[in-house]
């Protein structure tokens, strides 16, 4: 089938990449002429694992082309909006700009009959509102959101945990949800849940899902703060309380918290949308997840003053990791690149690292230092953070860093280094909510 796939940032570029790997004739629209050439070269504009290959699979195949003319997705049957929703500077509701002029410039190429399905998380209500605009086309919208975890984010569009679909109540909603089980027979016949309801479910699963996610984060959060008011620790209690099925050990690591792109956008436009909506009461608990979420950056810088005797100002800190998580680039709303810019802010001499992140990093934070590697980057350090955790930083040897750094004294931000085995290497370990 010929798809169309607007909007190539982390999720449209993968989800142009895995449907043409899925056997559909894919273009993919963006704004952006210097992603375009470089997806049209093959090159991933980010970082993400899995998808060189694929793109190189698919370019390779002839079935996938990127392009910034828009005309171009005319024929197509299927049309994928991935364009971007991000917070509205100043206030908590998302920015629907993109999503808006996305949806009228592809107006002007719908054909009757086509489908455009919307996967930009969005607030509740905005579908029916596109659905209406969309009418004198003869389109019909589904709203699909997406679910990808960025770094597992091509395992995630190949294999979904569940589809969702939102459709109107017609016959034309029934053939376009028809339509889409095309193009996602693949992942289908694997068995993936496939859940049909109406727009405002739809929309609502998104926010939900990773409000919930958000949510399961901070509470484990509240419990390191506990645990630091009475010395307990928060990995014995993170595992025991695991244990319990209805609970469950995943999302229960405590540290510093939740970043990037989505979940802190994603349940501020949530809780911006409730206010609308004149339930504002029923989400005011994301208020005390989100503001959970930030204590935990301000309780780290709080460590690193104590860990270094009051003060913080012109210590030499060594900042392992920018990205928001591991086996990721992206910076957006990243806690380290905060804890790090909070040091910078108080005086201290900072030089991050990042397998991947540090072009990103840079552009958003020049005034801090940068090293490539991680031996440049803890060179005469008095004090290392490990604030992102790529497996190279969880498999630290603590004698190798140790002919590195000046003083040996390292905060783990994730809880992901053994206490007793940096200890035993004469390293000061501290982390947040274990003693
Ligand atoms: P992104 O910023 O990486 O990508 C958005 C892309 O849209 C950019 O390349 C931008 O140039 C392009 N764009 C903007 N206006 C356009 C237009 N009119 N026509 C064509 N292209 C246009 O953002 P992202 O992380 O890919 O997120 C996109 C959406 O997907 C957001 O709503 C986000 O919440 C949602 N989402 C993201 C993820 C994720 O892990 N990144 C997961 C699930 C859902």
């Amino acid at each position: 089938m010929k798809i169309s796939v607007i909007g190539c940032g982390y999720l449209g570029a993968v989800h142009a990449a895995c449907m043409a790997k899925l056997g559909h004739e894919v273009v993919g629209v963006d704004v952006d002429d210097r992603k375009i050439a470089s997806l049209t070269r093959g090159e991933a504009p980010f970082f993400e694992p899995g998808l060189p290959e694929i793109l190189d699979e698919a370019m390779a195949s002839g079935r996938l082309k990127f392009t910034t003319d828009l005309s171009e997705v005319a024929g197509a049957a299927v049309h994928f909006v991935c364009v971007g929703t991000p917070q509205k500077k100043g206030e908590f509701a998302a920015d629907l700009t993109y999503v808006d002029a996305a949806f009228s410039s592809l107006a002007a190429h719908l054909a009757p009959g086509d489908v455009v399905v919307g996967k930009s998380t969005v607030p509740v209500g905005t579908a029916e509102g596109l659905a209406s605009d969309l009418e004198p086309t003869g389109a019909t919208l589904v709203w699909n959101p997406e679910f990808l975890r960025e770094g597992f984010a091509v395992k995630d569009t190949l294999h979904p945990d569940r589809v969702v679909y939102g459709i109107p109540e017609s016959d034309a909603g029934q053939r376009a949800a028809a339509l889409l089980d095309e193009v996602y027979a693949a992942p289908l016949a694997e068995g993936t849940p496939r859940i049909v309801t109406d727009y405002a479910t739809a929309q609502l699963v998104k926010v939900a899902a990773n409000s919930f996610l958000a949510t399961k984060i901070s509470f484990i959060n509240a419990m390191a703060e506990l645990c630091e008011a009475t010395g307990a620790d928060v990995t014995a209690l993170a595992d025991a309380i695991g244990h319990d099925a209805r609970i469950g050990r995943r999302f229960l690591n405590a540290g510093l918290g939740f970043g990037g792109g989505c979940l802190p956008k994603d349940i501020r436009a949530f809780m911006a949308r409730a206010g609308e909506l004149g339930v504002d009461q029923a989400l005011s608990f994301l208020r005390e997840v989100d503001a959970i979420n930030l204590r935990r950056r301000v309780r780290m810088v709080d460590l690193a003053r104590e860990e270094c005797g009051g003060s913080i100002v012109n210590r030499r800190v060594a900042v392992l990791g920018a990205a928001f998580k591991p086996n990721s680039d992206d910076i957006r709303d990243s806690p380290a690149l905060n804890v790090a810019e909070q040091m910078h802010l108080q005086g201290a001499i900072v030089t991050v690292t990042d397998p991947e992140a540090i072009t990103n990093a840079k552009e958003r934070a020049p005034h801090l230092h940068y090293a490539d590697t991680l031996e440049a980057a803890v060179e005469g350090a008095e004090l290392v953070l490990l604030l992102t955790e790529w497996e190279q930083y969880v498999s630290l040897d603590p004698q190798y860093l140790a002919t590195f750094v000046a003083e040996k004294r390292m905060l783990d931000g994730r809880n992901v280094l053994d206490p007793g085995h940096w200890r035993e290497a004469g390293w000061t370990y501290r982390a947040l909510g274990r003693h």
